[in-house]
């Protein structure tokens, strides 16, 4: 089982681990701050390094709470240690995404009363689609001033790992469909931009979106009476 330096802290950007398995080009650690992919989040890459040799790290993947990472070339074998050291640029662009996804559905739901139902993001730009019947053009620069509101309001935000009872029993996260999480999961984490929004989540996040910096919101489209996408971007 890989110990997921990622989830308790975002901004490990090296680290030290052991090979404990290799499959094909893939090598699982026992520890790694290497982001799988996951919840709309691309996966991290970067390099693994040992004895003067590196690999370059070009896919990350979670399967059975082992976390594989596909290497070029020969992999080093079982037991041996490496230091892994991500593309930081990229990560942190795609924290700073992921934050101000966040910042987006929380004044939607907030202001509006809309929830949304799936998302994707790439480092610096990102798109959620939302129930939100009254979304219309007009409303763009509206939501997009109500959330440069929230960066400039440099919000904190926190990370939780909670056992499942505990989170089933709060609201805001009732409401983001924590119900559908699959029935084996005994604890949760939880991101939390403090005071504006609480969600059920395993990615990377900045620790205040102060970090985000200016959104812009560059597309919108209905997909029908009720769907509606809105994308946004930011800068580097
Ligand atoms: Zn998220």
């Amino acid at each position: 089982m890989t110990n997921l330096l990622f989830q308790t802290d975002a901004y490990v950007k090296e680290f030290d681990a052991t090979v404990t398995a290799v499959e094909g080009n893939a090598v699982a650690l026992d520890r790694t701050a290497f982001y799988p992919g996951g919840g709309g989040q691309p996966n991290d890459v970067g390099m693994l390094t040992a004895g003067g040799q590196t690999w370059a790290v070009s896919k990350v993947r979670k399967a059975n709470n082992e976390v594989w990472h596909e290497v070029d070339g020969e992999p080093p074998a079982v037991g041996a240690g490496v230091r892994g050291i991500i593309d930081w640029d990229r990560r942190y662009w795609l924290m700073r995404t992921h934050t101000a996804m966040h910042i987006l559905c929380g004044v939607i739901f907030r202001d509006y009363g809309a929830s949304v139902t799936g998302g994707n993001m790439e480092p610096l730009k990102g798109r959620m689609d939302f129930e939100f019947e009254s979304m219309r053009q007009e409303l763009v620069r509206e939501i997009e001033a109500k959330i440069n509101v929230e960066v400039a309001a440099a919000r904190p935000t926190r990370v939780k790992i909670l056992p499942r009872e505990e989170a089933f029993q709060i609201p805001d996260l009732i409401r983001t469909k924590i119900n559908l999480l699959p029935e084996g999961i005994a604890e949760v984490r939880t991101v939390e931009i403090v005071g504006l929004d609480l969600q059920a989540d395993g990615g990377t996040h900045v620790a205040n979106t102060s970090e985000v910096g200016a959104i812009r919101v560059v597309d919108y489209k209905s997909k029908g009476k009720i769907n509606k996408r809105i994308e946004i971007e930011i800068g580097t």
